[in-house]
């Protein structure tokens, strides 16, 4: 499917669910959080049917995320049903990690191809601070079980946040000298919990830059990848830089999302909503309207004029 400024956009992201192991400052409020009548979120089979017509359209790729998708009970179902349509050449997940342990092995059996796995600290307390309770043991358990399970490569999502983690940006970028693991600095975005916080939190990624100077440039394999890659020399893994900020990535833009309750959102940066489940039933209608709504995608965001996102990431999906 082709969007007027020519752009193909072959990439889905699926929020399975609002509801997360986990309560990331950045993410979701400590309590209060009003979840989503059980009701409102779309079954499997819904999910199904709309990637299937997806699918036909040119779909290719299908990222599941969340909230956390690891808690949304029997995931790996949808795994199988989705890794059952010959035109999804791959499927991944965003996850937190702390279920993986327990779960690695069985995605991989269900046609999960690789893991994206957040974790914004290696300190324990800054991590059980953070997550507001998480414990970094478990995370670090998820990973090591994705490896084995060869949900790989895997990728680390590390969001910088000035005065919490900018401290550890050498580590980070010292894991993908002897493993084969990519690590990607994601600047905090003014999103929902965010969007009242103060500016001295906010750094760009050529902190990374200026943290380790000895980083070089390499070629993204996918040149649709919102990251820029580095590489320590001689490292085995990469280091990417997803700048939404201060280096907008618009004009590579592949992908379009929907929410758990079905609606289809052509930009992340967007308040614009289309509301799929009405159209389940009707795959004629369905397609028309993923057609028109992706033909009409929004150019770019505008996030750095202080555009503010009325939902918030974990009911969005990141
Ligand atoms: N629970 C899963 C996880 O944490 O990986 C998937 C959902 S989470 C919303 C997806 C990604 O969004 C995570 O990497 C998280 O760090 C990121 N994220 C959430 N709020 C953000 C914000 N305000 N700015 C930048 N990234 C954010
Ligand atoms: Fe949960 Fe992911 Fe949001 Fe953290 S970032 S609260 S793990 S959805």
């Amino acid at each position: 499917m082709f969007d007027r400024y020519g752009r193909n956009i072959n990439y889905l992201r699926i929020s399975v669910t609002d509801r997360c192991n986990l309560r990331c400052k950045y993410c979701m409020p400590a309590d209060g959080v009003e979840k989503i009548p059980c009701e409102d979120i779309l079954s499997y089979e819904e999910i199904d049917r709309i990637v299937g017509v997806m699918a036909g359209l040119g779909v290719t790729k299908i990222r599941l995320t969340g909230g956390e998708p690891l808690v949304r009970p029997d995931i790996v179902t949808l795994v199988k049903k989705i890794r059952a349509h010959p035109q999804i050449k791959e499927i991944t997940m965003t996850t937190n990690g702390v279920y993986l342990e327990e779960m690695a092995q069985s995605l991989k059996e269900a046609g999960l191809d690789r893991v994206n796995i957040s974790l914004d600290t290696m300190k324990p307390e800054g991590y059980h601070a953070m997550t507001r309770g998480g414990d970094l043991k478990k995370a670090l358990a998820g990973i090591a079980a994705a490896k084995r399970a060869g949900l790989t490569p895997i990728k680390i999502n590390v969001v910088l946040i000035n005065g919490f983690n900018d401290d550890e940006i050498e580590d980070f970028v010292g894991m993908t000298r002897d493993e084969a693991v990519d690590v990607r600095f994601i600047e905090l975005m003014p999103i929902g919990e965010v969007a009242t916080w103060s500016k001295s939190h906010f750094i760009t990624n050529e902190e990374v830059l200026k943290r380790v100077p000895g980083l070089l440039p390499v070629k993204a394999e996918d040149p649709s990848s919102p990251a820029t890659y580095y590489q320590l020399p001689g490292g085995r893994g990469k280091v990417g830089l997803i700048s939404p900020i201060s280096c907008k990535f618009c004009s590579l833009c592949n992908r379009i999302r929907m929410t758990s309750e079905g609606y289809l959102k052509p930009c992340l940066h967007s308040n614009e909503e289309i509301p799929l489940r009405p159209l389940v039933d009707s795959p004629d209608l369905l397609e028309a309207t993923l057609r028109r709504t992706v033909f009409n995608k929004p150019q770019e965001h505008h996030l750095e004029e202080g555009n503010i996102i009325s939902r918030e990431m974990f009911k969005i999906g990141g």
